[in-house]
């Protein structure tokens, strides 16, 4: 039973019903038949591989496609000598593409040993008209290609795929509908992503993503809350509240509901001990928004902020519709209303027409803001964006050594900035053990910085208080306290 469909009550031999989720769970049963035959000629379960690249909204979609396979019979295998091989796509920088397509080519040299062998691609690459002409005249040997809208179906496709033997094409232009009520295998049981929004309406011109994940469209309040007291029923206490850009989550809605609404409502669910949401736009980052994370006691004081320059010429130019004075007189106001917030961000270096001085400025924000840590990247020319045809590209020579002042600057600010708790005790969610030391655990503060400290399996997936004793750089080594609290 999963959502309240009883795959026991499923007639196999009637039409394939026509709402969703019914029709995917109708498929996934008809799926179970041909894996069970498979299984049979195998002598053992089938084994599957995903692949995932890019953001948590592509690792939370590969959690649903991996509880599907599961669903109707096959094993996780470590590697891609596996009976199902699927790669789910990013198609942010340039050289994604080359990558994957060269990884396609070792796994044809594979499936010419196991002729059963299937082979999937899914995710933002898929939404690009070339790539598609390219699998479809190139890659013949690939067996099932989606994209970003239509990702529900993937039960659906598969059963075509095994009924018919040949290449399964599905691409969508546009998500006509969300269907999210689908099983999800979780990394974690205590902890797990859920997706408010989809698509994204900024536009900011080196980017890709509006092409490939569509226009901007929110799920109802109802239906994200009922997912989550289903996951809180089912062990999970935190969340993560994902979306291409958060703060404008609601706009596509009839209902008149905000994030920050959003948030008060998730706050009431009994059992819920933290919420975590990304990626946040700074300029639509409101002052309502600033007041429900000050006022909550489940909202975990970080925000994810992303800057990319700090120069507002090229903000402008990236149509980023902030300045460098509007972004840190933003930054102001989250500390006043929070001053133990913890700030982080993505920042661009080599980005058309940039010059010394405009990283000046981005050094500049980085000391004026103190991340406690930032994803920083060298400016990938992205066809298919308004950036790739910009002049006055920056040449190599120039973009590694700015980036690399600009990569002491921010690892000398976060190293200072995360020590700021040095002597604390403060509650921990212990996520597992540590790879690295025998009887030792890791976890995150609310701030999203890591902790490692000694003690037992049974800890993990639980809220427990830490003594940070010493700081590492960018972790702590600390001490569990209030042990029988
Ligand atoms: S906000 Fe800008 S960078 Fe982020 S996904 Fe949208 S277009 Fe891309």
């Amino acid at each position: 039973m999963c959502n309240n469909i009883d795959s026991n009550k499923i007639d196999l031999n009637s039409e394939p019903p026509l709402d969703e989720p019914a029709r995917q769970f109708y498929f996934m049963e008809k799926c179970r038949g041909y894996v069970s035959g498979l299984k049979e000629r195998l002598g053992r379960s089938p084994s599957f591989f995903i692949q995932t690249f890019g953001c948590q909204m592509n690792f939370h979609d590969s959690e649903k496609i991996v509880a599907i396979l599961e669903r109707i019979g096959f094993v996780e295998a470590e590697g891609e000598n596996a009976d199902f091989v699927l790669y789910n796509t990013c198609t942010v920088r340039e050289n994604a593409n080359e990558r994957v397509y060269g990884r396609l080519g070792q796994l044809k040299r594979v499936k010419k040993n196991n002729p059963e062998m299937i082979i999937g691609i899914c995710g933002c690459m898929m939404q690009e008209e070339h790539v598609i002409e390219k699998i479809r005249k190139s890659y013949k040997f690939v067996d099932i290609v989606f994209g970003t809208h239509n990702i529900f179906k993937f039960a659906e496709l598969l059963y075509a795929r095994l009924r018919s033997g040949e290449q399964i094409i599905d691409i969508w232009k546009e998500a006509d509908r969300i269907v999210e009520e689908l099983p999800v295998d979780r990394k974690y049981d205590f902890k797990c992503g859920v997706n408010i929004m989809y698509g994204c309406n900024n536009f900011c011109s080196y980017c890709i993503v509006p092409y490939v994940r569509g226009r901007e469209r929110s799920r109802t309040p109802d239906d994200i809350i009922s997912e989550i007291r289903r996951l809180v029923d089912d062990g999970v206490i935190e969340i993560m509240l994902l979306g291409q850009n958060v703060n404008s989550y609601g706009k596509n809605l009839d209902t008149e509901i905000t994030f920050a609404k959003l948030l008060k409502e998730i706050e009431k669910i009994d059992g819920l001990e933290r919420i975590r949401f990304m990626t946040s736009h700074p300029k639509d980052l409101s002052d309502e928004l600033i007041e429900v994370m000050a006022a909550s006691k489940k909202i975990c004081r970080h925000i994810h902020l992303p800057l990319q320059s700090g120069s507002s010429r090229i903000l402008k130019k990236m149509n980023r519709r902030y300045t460098k004075e509007q972004y840190l007189e933003l930054v102001d106001k989250i500390k006043k209303a929070m001053p133990d917030i913890s700030i982080t961000t993505d920042l661009i270096v080599g980005f058309p027409g940039e010059t010394d001085e405009d990283v000046d400025e981005t050094i500049d924000v980085v000391k004026k803001v103190g991340y406690d840590s930032a994803f920083t990247f060298q400016y990938s020319r992205r066809t298919g964006t308004p950036a790739a045809s910009m002049e006055n590209q920056v040449p190599k020579e120039a973009v590694t050594r700015n980036f690399d002042r600009l990569l002491k600057t921010v690892q000398e600010v976060a190293a200072k900035r995360t020590a700021r708790f040095e002597g604390q005790t403060m509650s921990v969610l212990v996520e597992e053990v540590d790879s690295h030391e025998e009887g030792m655990l890791t976890g995150r503060l609310g701030n999203n910085t890591v902790v490692h400290f000694d003690g037992g399996r049974d800890l993990i997936g639980s809220i427990v208080d830490v003594r940070l004793d010493e700081c590492r750089g960018f972790y702590y080594i600390g001490r569990q306290v209030n042990i029988n609290k």
